[in-house]
């Protein structure tokens, strides 16, 4: 049984097996958490971002996908990005959405993680309304066959937060 627990706050701070970002597709670094992370764990992440660009992903890492780093500086083993889709009114990418929080967690099964930080993918830079983004959040992990204990949402500002809350009850 995994437990959903909710932190308004900095993911770059959480403590935790590991911590999942809302990269994009490049792996080479952006704005939003993704900026946070790797300033904070510093170069040895991008190191070995490049290093999957080289190899697996030279096309780079496809939308809903997830793939596993080191945490460097940060109180984490590992870091999982993973790329949400981009907010469309036209058409619905709730799945690939879903698919985010899924394959990281996958991916957290294969290493081993017990406990993971979330933040509200795709709720920034790409964005998807924070209502729906939790409502999406919270029920793909609640379906999740996984063995990690504790999924942490960790929220930037109370907006985010209250959205989440709403949906956890
Ligand atoms: P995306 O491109 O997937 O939308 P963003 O990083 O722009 O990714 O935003 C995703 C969510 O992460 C937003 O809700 C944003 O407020 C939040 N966020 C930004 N910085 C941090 C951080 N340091 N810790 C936790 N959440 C963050």
């Amino acid at each position: 049984m995994t437990t959903i627990t909710l932190v308004q706050g900095d993911i770059t701070r959480e403590s935790v097996d590991a911590v999942v970002n809302a990269a994009n597709s490049s792996l080479l670094g952006g704005g939003g958490v993704d900026g946070a992370i790797h300033r904070r764990g510093g170069p040895a992440i991008l190191d070995e971002c490049r290093t999957l660009r080289a190899s697996h992903y030279g096309k780079g890492l496809p939308t809903g996908q997830a793939v596993a780093t080191t945490a460097g500086d940060l109180d984490a083993r590992w870091v999982i990005h993973t790329v949400g889709p981009v907010w469309s009114a036209s058409e619905d990418r709730s799945q690939l959405l879903a698919s985010c929080y899924r394959e990281s967690l996958r991916v957290a099964d294969e290493l081993g993680a017990r406990t993971v930080a979330f933040p509200a993918v795709s709720t920034g830079i790409y964005g998807w309304p924070i209502d729906d983004g939790a409502r999406i959040a919270v029920e793909t992990v609640r379906a999740a066959d996984t063995a990690v204990e504790e999924v942490r949402f960790v929220l930037f500002d109370e907006r985010a937060y209250e959205a989440f809350a709403k949906r956890v009850g």
